[in-house]
């Protein structure tokens, strides 16, 4: 390809001749000099980058919530009610945005927007899913965490810097930070205290969900486009919140006992023990409602802003199974990528794998204790693995995992 520098060769972008350029790439119908090449390469790449934000286009296809579904499959183990409702929401969220563009500020019927509550313990792959859903997506998506939000004038960020972490996810295009999907982990941890003995916080919690509420409601908010406190001399950049879609997930810690209860209280009275009996005990939050979410401590306006409630499923010895080999980026995968650029084909015994998980459930850490254990027995493997002959297999034994867990 390249070729050495003659007098009458030149950059066909530039114009400089070799002797000014340096090395000259050649192309079949001209040569492009390394400064030209760079330049090229920062375009394209900022091209590449904004594309899919850029210029929002009504008229495209909205994928279907099957198609939702079945993209989530490839990365989430489970959990289908929660992939339907967040199916559903997603395509509804795009329609919305459709309507409201092309119809204007002159429709007749207004759609509301569906905000989501996911309740769910711990590693259940809530993040996952929010996660997953952003990859399919081309609005732009941001997570904030709800344990570090304040009411303004308190230490700590406030409401709006959720905002700003969404306009910088959009590259500061304003208009695509509107149309965009906000998560906010560990909602339940801005509970009312009154109504939740079991939340150490102080009563900030209740002026932390007004002040979200504001974001939820459809406001236009003032954000500080660098973030932190707003400054007076600091300009302040105006995002309406109208179609911006909110995704909150928590483990609402104890919300199984509220559910008990009042299904308990709702079925005295009438065929008691044998309505009782088709509960599912072990999966309380499938039947989880806004009633709950209120009892826990989450104030009714913020509570009626969030129309669609769905659960994810406890994950158990099969589910976590499966994580470990089938989602497209499973750990065992993972594995197989890092051995086999040593070039060494690397194995699992079945039952290895089992002991794994045994050792997952004992942790009772969900999918995420699956990593730490995982990489534990690996490391040392791991740490020879450049020494080991290219071509060469290796199998991990459940009596390897034995000695190393031990
Ligand atoms: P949560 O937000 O519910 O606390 P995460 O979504 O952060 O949990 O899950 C932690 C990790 O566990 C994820 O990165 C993922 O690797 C794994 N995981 C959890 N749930 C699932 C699932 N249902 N399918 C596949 N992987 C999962």
């Amino acid at each position: 390809m390249s070729k050495k520098p003659t007098n009458e060769e030149f950059c066909s972008f530039c114009g400089r001749p070799a002797s000014q350029a340096g090395v000259l790439l050649s192309g079949l119908h001209g040569l492009i000099c390394h400064d030209c090449a760079e330049q090229a390469l920062k375009i394209f790449k900022e091209q590449v980058k904004e594309s899919p934000r850029k210029g929002y286009d009504p008229e495209a296809p909205i994928p279907t919530p099957t198609e939702i579904k079945t993209f989530l499959d490839q990365y989430v183990i489970g959990q289908d009610a929660a992939k339907k409702v967040l199916a559903v929401a997603v395509y509804n969220h795009y329609k919305r945005l459709r309507y409201n563009a092309l119809s204007g500020d002159k429709n007749d019927v207004e759609i509301e927007k569906s905000n989501i509550v996911m309740v769910g313990e711990t590693g259940t792959g809530k993040t996952l899913l929010a996660r997953t859903i952003a990859r399919l997506l081309k609005v732009p998506f941001c997570i904030a965490d709800a344990t570090t939000l304040t009411e303004a004038g308190y230490v700590g960020d406030d409401v709006e810097n959720v905002l700003v972490r969404l306009l910088q996810a959009a590259d500061y295009d304003v208009e695509a930070c509107e149309r965009g999907i906000v998560f906010i982990d560990e909602i339940d941890k801005i509970a009312r205290k009154s109504e939740n003995t079991s939340i150490t916080r102080d009563v900030s919690g209740e002026g932390v969900q007004q002040a979200l509420l504001k974001l939820l409601e459809g406001a236009d908010v003032n954000v500080p486009p660098e973030g932190g406190r707003k400054h007076p001399e600091q300009k302040l950049i105006k995002i309406n919140t109208r179609n911006i879609l909110f995704i909150c997930g928590g483990a609402f810690d104890g919300i199984e006992r509220a559910i008990a209860a009042r299904l308990n209280s709702n079925v005295i009275g009438f065929k008691g023990d044998e309505k009782r009996q088709e509960l599912d005990r072990d999966n309380m939050l499938q039947y989880v409602q806004p009633m709950d979410l209120k009892k826990f401590g989450l104030i009714p306006e913020l509570v009626g802003r969030f129309p669609v409630l769905t659960y994810l499923e406890p994950l158990d010895r099969e589910a976590l199974r499966r994580i470990l080999t089938e989602p497209k980026n499973a750990l065992v995968k993972q594995y197989v990528e890092l051995f086999k650029m040593d070039g060494v084909d690397l194995d699992f015994e079945p039952a290895a794998l089992d002991m794994v998980v045994d050792r997952a459930v004992e942790y009772k850490l969900g999918a995420r204790g699956l990593r730490g254990i995982m990489e534990g027995i690996m490391t040392d493997i791991m740490f020879d693995l450049p020494q080991m002959k290219a071509d060469a297999s290796y199998t991990l034994t459940a009596e390897e995992v034995k000695k190393r867990l031990r």
